[in-house]
């Protein structure tokens, strides 16, 4: 029996075109002898619209931007109220390819839970608490992970007392230091500080995309990032290291420089991949993951490996960096797309 493999991509979100490059690659790679597939595209506006079962390979990206005409309410692919309609037969995974806020932060995942459908990836607590910074990083500093040191304010907080808080920060992490919207992915509303005019401006900034925002001590280390997957059981990737071009990682260097180079694999000791290994496992059962993160960090110049962040729904182009990490720990893209959903219907299975 194939599998009918809902594709859920697009999205009201900043990450929008990327999502749907990687719908485009998802569908080019699965093996239409084990999979059905069929797409449900997300327009910029936030409707939901279902698409054609798809029987081959889609050559453009353009052809999977449905038009408002098959306009679908998300509660229809509930196998319950499928029952009353006069519909396909429900779909047996959903393949959740989105990014940032509204699909990567545990509302589309809480929805899913509601239509009680089996999803790839990460849960509901696992993804809201991956999408803020704050609240991961207070679960990493209970779970005992080392990382920068930080301070998170809330808009209002700040707008009564912004001397003070300026002196928090000059007080409690020097400069430089950087300042980010605690909700959001890509860099976007992050700035690097050197100085007070900087650091005010960089609050101005963060605070339009976020009431909260979070700023941390900068550091001068390299950038090094390991793939895990599993459910109760993960399994690392080799690590791969980033080297930006620029300044630091930012939204252009992600998405339009394209000249930020991957190292696969990185060059690090066989300690520091041991000490990396072990916090990436501790880092994805502290959040409780489940099917995939990628897990960044700091590599100081004395081997000490700060974690900086998880990502619940990393990059998922070929050439993204989660798949190329199993790439070269021996997981081709579509045997990755298989595991993933192996590990959705496990964990759905595991639920009933
Ligand atoms: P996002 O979730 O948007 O990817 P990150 O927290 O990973 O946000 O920050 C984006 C980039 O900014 C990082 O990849 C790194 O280059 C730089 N950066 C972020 N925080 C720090 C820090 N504390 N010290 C040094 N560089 C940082
Ligand atoms: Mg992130
Ligand atoms: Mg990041």
């Amino acid at each position: 029996m194939k599998t009918k493999l809902g594709l859920l991509y697009g999205g009201k979100s900043a990450e929008h075109q990327v999502s749907l490059q990687t719908a485009r690659s998802v569908i080019n790679a699965l093996d239409l002898e084990k999979f059905e597939i069929h797409p449900i595209y997300i327009n910029v506006e936030g409707a939901w619209i279902k698409g054609p079962q798809l029987s081959g390979s889609v050559e453009e990206v353009k052809a999977l931007e449905f038009s408002q005409g098959h306009s679908l309410s998300p509660l229809s692919l509930a196998p319950s109220f499928q029952d009353t309609q006069q519909e396909a037969a429900p779909l047996d995974v959903i393949f959740p390819l989105l990014h940032g806020p509204n699909g990567e932060d545990g509302t589309v995942q809480g929805l899913l839970e509601l239509l009680n459908l089996p999803y790839v990836g990460n849960g509901v607590l696992a993804s809201a608490a991956g999408m803020d910074k704050v609240m991961m990083k207070n679960v990493f500093a209970q779970a005992g992970l080392a990382q920068v040191n930080y301070v998170a304010f809330i808009k209002s907080e700040w707008a009564k007392a912004k001397e003070e808080s300026y002196t928090k920060i000059e007080a409690e992490l020097g400069y430089p230091c950087f300042v980010k919207p605690a909700n959001l992915g890509s860099s976007v509303g992050i700035s690097k500080c050197t100085d007070r005019a900087e650091l005010e401006a960089a609050f101005v900034e963060a605070f339009q995309f976020d009431r909260k925002v979070i700023v941390e001590e900068g550091v001068t280390a390299r950038e090094i990032e390991i793939a895990v997957l599993g459910n109760d059981e993960p399994e690392c990737s080799v690590a791969g290291e980033i080297v930006p071009k620029k300044d630091f990682y930012d939204y252009k260097a992600k998405y339009e420089d394209g000249d930020t180079a991957l190292i696969i694999p990185a060059d690090v000791t066989e300690k520091e991949y041991e000490q990396l290994r072990e916090m990436a496992i501790r880092a994805f059962k502290a959040l409780d993951c489940s099917g995939l993160v990628r897990a960044d960090f700091f590599l100081t110049k004395d081997g000490k490996a700060l974690i900086n962040e998880v990502n619940t729904m990393p990059g998922f182009t070929p050439v993204s960096m989660f798949p190329l990490l199993w790439k070269h720990t021996g997981v081709e893209y579509p045997q990755l797309i298989e595991r993933l959903v192996d590990l959705a219907k496990e964990r759905h299975a595991e639920k009933q």
